[in-house]
């Protein structure tokens, strides 16, 4: 494959470009095992280990391009550094430590996917959509399963609703209704992720863009939900041009946004603080608030604001524990300092 048809772009060429030498290649990380990573690279798969001790938070993530040295006569490289993200999809790295992880990297489209049925919550786009404007991929919204709505246009009304231009295509993985149109988004280079919650259809899209069955759908469970069971984190490079990315990181993603995303995402109910009376306004209760005064007029729906308003407390609280560590980090820093000079004073008389 060549490095275009694996999404290099000049982009990446420009950051490289420090790097050339005789010894390094380019190479795109398609599985990241805890250190070791598969690379995918212009001479074909090689198998990657990080140089020297490198942090977590700079380890390479699923879709980084990296500095790869190719060691003579072997299938393998070091890597030497990772290059600057597109994009990047992040999450809390365990639920007390408030550490942002990479799961995926320079993904350009990503498919936030609910289903007709059960799973058709504007409220849980909201939140699909906040994490994608934060990521910088373009997001597009599938609603899979459509065979199974006797009035598709009716029951996708509120996802439109909340859409604010972002493409909505209502398809079947199944029965294959409407699923063409997603062909256009993998195209040569371009790699595209999927986003949703468990069942609604992503490995069946997944075996279809692939052609043959990648990802293993087992129907476990009597409710025909199926399950999948994929175990690693995979970009997949398909038949027909583009590059798929799975990862189970990718699947159960925890937000990690601020501010500006939510208003992306939120660009109905912001605007209207332009009229508010206070600019300092809480929206809340303050006389000649626009948005309250939206709500007794039926132009913003309580739901839509509720959403809203529980997204803005859940990155308020991320916020809040970002800064205690970090303000913990800088007092050990201090005193590190502080002993330093200390133990060099000492030295010195
Ligand atoms: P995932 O958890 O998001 O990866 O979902 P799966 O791909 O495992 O699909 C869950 C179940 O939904 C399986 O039983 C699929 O056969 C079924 N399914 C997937 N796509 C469709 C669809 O377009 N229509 C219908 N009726 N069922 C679907
Ligand atoms: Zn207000």
């Amino acid at each position: 494959m060549t490095l275009e048809e694996l999404g290099w772009s000049a982009f990446f060429a420009d950051a490289f470009e420090p790097y050339k030498r005789d010894d390094t290649i380019p190479a795109r990380v398609a599985v990241r095992h805890h250190g070791p990573c598969e690379l995918l690279t212009e001479q074909g798969p090689l198998g990657g280990v990080p140089m020297g001790r490198l942090d977590e938070s700079k380890l390479p993530a699923v879709g980084d391009w990296v500095v790869a040295r190719k060691l003579p006569g072997e299938r393998k490289a070091l890597i030497e550094a990772v290059l600057p993200r597109r994009s990047a999809f992040t999450r809390k790295e365990a639920w007390e430590r408030t550490v942002e992880q990479v799961v995926a990297a320079n993904i350009d489209t990503v498919f936030l996917v609910s289903a007709f049925g059960q799973d058709l919550n504007p409220r849980r786009m909201e939140r699909y959509l906040t994490g994608a404007w934060e990521s910088g991929a373009e997001p597009v919204i599938v609603l899979n399963k459509v065979d199974l709505s006797d009035d598709p246009g009716a029951e996708a009304a509120a996802i439109e609703a909340i859409a604010f231009g972002v493409p909505v295509h209502a398809v079947s993985a199944v029965s294959g209704e409407g699923a063409d149109v997603l062909d256009s988004y993998l195209v040569r280079g371009r790699t595209v992720a999927l986003l949703g919650s468990s069942g609604v259809g992503k490995s069946t899209l997944v075996n279809r863009f692939a052609g043959d069955p990648v990802m293993k759908i087992r129907d476990l469970r009597q409710d025909g939900r199926g399950r999948h069971t994929t175990t690693h984190r995979e970009l997949v490079p398909l038949p027909g041009g583009g590059l798929l990315l799975d990862t189970p990181g990718m699947r159960e993603l925890q937000l990690w946004a601020g501010e500006e995303a939510l208003d992306s995402a939120f660009e109905d109910v912001v605007g209207l603080f332009a009229g508010c009376r206070f600019n300092d306004c809480s929206h809340e209760r303050e006389p000649g608030c626009a948005v309250q005064e939206a709500l007794r007029s039926g132009e913003l729906s309580q739901e839509r604001y509720d959403g809203w308003r529980k997204l803005q407390r859940e990155l308020h609280r991320l916020e809040i524990r970002r800064d205690a560590r970090l303000r913990a980090e800088a007092r050990r820093e201090v005193r590190r300092f502080s002993r330093s000079v200390k133990n060099r004073n000492k030295a010195r008389y």
